[in-house]
């Protein structure tokens, strides 16, 4: 286990993200321009989603997307491999970022998507809980909700090596 300083603040930021908002105003959005495409995978996903999808294109460990488009989009913007064993870690964790400061905060450019500050948004533990409980597991993300919950400020939590080592290899491929 590894400890991250987690940011209220930042888990504080409002975001509506669901089916409605993504069929109806962002089309997805956030899985968007990909010219040489960036969706960043870890090898064994790789191997993964090759052998099921044989028409999707990966290169170098990562998904070469079709006009600016991922592969596993679809025309209303939804995730084909949402909820399947197949969806990349690296969008799962996608909206957050653990930051060098290895504190865990919201990605940036998360912040210029329109579901940032909508005005029906809710806070980004909520709207993306569950990203947080593929990463941290059920009972840490109630860990987590509490210690916001109580607005101390910012406070630590322990996260799998074996976790944080993939999204750091994920964040380097994307910086890369
Ligand atoms: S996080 Fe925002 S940009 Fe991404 S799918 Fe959800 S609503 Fe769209
Ligand atoms: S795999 Fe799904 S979540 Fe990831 S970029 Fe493609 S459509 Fe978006």
């Amino acid at each position: 286990m590894v400890k991250i300083k987690v940011s209220t603040k930042w888990l504080k930021k409002k975001f509506k993200c669901d089916k409605d908002m993504i069929q109806q105003h962002c089309k997805g959005k956030c899985c968007k321009g990909f010219n040489k495409v960036l969706i960043c995978l870890l090898s064994e996903e790789t191997k993964k989603l090759k052998d099921k999808f044989k028409k999707c294109k990966i290169e170098n460990n990562k998904i070469i997307g079709i006009r600016n488009e991922c592969f596993f989009k679809d025309i209303n913007g939804l995730c084909k491999l949402h909820d399947t064993p197949y969806k990349p870690l690296g969008c799962i964790f996608s909206p957050f970022k653990i930051n060098k400061n290895k504190t865990l905060i919201i990605r940036h450019r998360y912040i210029r998507f329109p579901c940032f500050n909508h005005k029906d948004g809710k806070f980004a533990y909520i709207t993306f809980k569950d990203s947080l409980i593929k990463i941290f597991g059920n009972k840490k993300y109630n860990y987590i909700k509490k210690k916001i919950e109580e607005d101390n400020g910012n406070f630590y939590i322990d996260i799998d090596k074996d976790m944080l080592d993939k999204i750091n290899i994920l964040e380097d491929m994307k910086n890369g």
